[in-house]
């Protein structure tokens, strides 16, 4: 087992990280400050071919793995924490789920502009009465001539108010064989928004309500029978998050050791206290170890896509390691790790926000302990 990278991947890691600090770093702090999406940062992404990087050279990707993606999304983080969310919007969320599935005119109207960084891609599956449980999903899509009426609603979609198209998981018949999703745009009619909600993260979402929507045929992406092909492509999506959570308490890491390292009390540099050097060990291992289960997802992933319980293994592991890294740092930091002159507090918000987004760390551990059985188990309660 060789676990050093390729020359051809060094190289990558070094390109992408003198784009961030050449880019990204000056204003990194107010990014994380501004709720909006930075369009700025999407745009020169686009530009520098970090977009798509998974995504084929026929489809006007860049014809790389998910291990690329992972490295270039690690880079970026380092530097600026805030557009790493804007290289999953690129690569990794809705949008990976779209390359993959979209019809040719689907691509041609809606990936384009997202390859060029001009739109984002928002997914909608969560609604009020279905979370974790999430194939109890009730928004219905009726088929009409020509298309189909959509009626329903979603919360906590992320990018609500910068997004414009729209993947809604929706329900064309029963049971989990019955879903699958549409594509909407903004402005559609009988598509509305709630009002904005904010999340700790600082991040907006509204309510989406579907009120007889007219979705016309070509706007399907996966009809009945799509359910399990659309969370393979989820399966992506959540090892964007899973990066980015790591990603993000090796921030905080780096920033607590060379804080520990200048940082004098009681007449000696803070990392001459046993107390801190424990902690900074405890993170080592934590960084180290969650990192090499998503590489390995990546590295094992097929056609692009990774393995569920590989990818289950590692958020579960990477969001538990930002958490705490993010965290601990921000304890050794101290008044000057909880300031918002630093972003070691965002990313405690952050990588708080990522143990409950893209399946929480309990629905993890329900994956992970089905593959240890080899066999599911029904969340639901027993038929009477
Ligand atoms: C930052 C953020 C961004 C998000 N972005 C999006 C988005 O873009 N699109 C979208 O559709 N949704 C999004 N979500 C919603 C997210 O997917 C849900 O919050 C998540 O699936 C959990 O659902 P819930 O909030 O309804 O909690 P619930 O399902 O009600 O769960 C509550 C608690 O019970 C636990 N629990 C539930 N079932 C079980 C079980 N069987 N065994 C053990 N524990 C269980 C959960 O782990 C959790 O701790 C986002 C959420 C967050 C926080």
């Amino acid at each position: 087992m060789d676990f050093s990278l390729t020359e051809e991947q060094v190289a990558f890691q070094d390109s992408v990280r003198r784009f961030a600090e050449q880019h990204l770093a000056k204003d990194a702090l107010a990014r994380a400050h501004d709720e909006r999406f930075p369009w700025d940062v999407a745009k020169l992404m686009a530009e520098n071919g970090l977009f798509g990087i998974m995504v084929p050279e026929e489809d006007g990707g860049q014809g790389g793995t998910l291990f690329d993606a992972i490295l270039a999304m690690e880079q970026i983080a380092y530097v600026c924490p805030r557009s790493a969310d804007v290289l999953q919007a690129g690569n990794f969320g809705a949008f990976r789920t779209f390359a993959e599935y979209a019809t040719p005119d689907q691509k041609k109207r809606y990936f384009e502009p997202l390859l060029r960084g001009e739109t984002i891609a928002a997914v909608g599956m969560t609604e009020p009465d279905a979370g974790s449980a999430l194939t109890d999903l009730k928004t219905t899509a009726t088929k009409v001539q020509g298309g189909y009426l959509l009626n329903g609603g979603k919360v906590f979609t992320s990018n609500t108010e910068d997004a414009g198209v729209f993947v809604i998981y929706c329900r064309f018949g029963p049971g989990v064989n019955g879903i699958g999703s549409v594509l909407l745009e903004r402005g559609m009619e009988g598509f509305r928004l709630g009002q904005p909600s904010r999340y700790m993260n600082g991040e907006t979402w509204c309510a989406l309500y579907f009120d007889n929507v007219f979705v016309p045929d070509e706007n399907l992406l996966l009809g009945e029978g799509g359910f399990r092909k659309q969370i393979a492509g989820f399966n992506v999506e959540r090892a964007g998050n899973t990066t980015r959570a790591l990603a993000l308490g090796e921030y905080c890491f780096r920033q607590a050791k060379a804080h520990a390292e200048q940082r004098k009390q009681f007449g000696r540099a803070l990392m001459e206290f046993q107390g801190l050097q424990w902690k900074f060990a405890e993170m080592r291992v934590a960084l180290d170890s969650a990192q090499l289960l998503l590489y390995r997802a990546a590295v094992r992933a097929k056609g692009g896509l990774p393995d569920a319980q590989d990818v289950a293994m590692a958020k579960y592991a990477c969001n538990q390691a930002g958490w705490m890294c993010s965290n601990e740092s921000m304890q050794v930091m101290g008044g000057t790790g909880y300031s918002q002159d630093l972003l070691i507090e965002y990313c405690v918000r952050k990588t708080r926000g990522w143990m409950i987004a893209g399946g929480s760390l309990e629905v993890m551990k329900n994956r992970i302990a089905e593959g240890v059985f080899g066999r599911s188990f029904s969340q639901r309660p027993p038929k009477a």
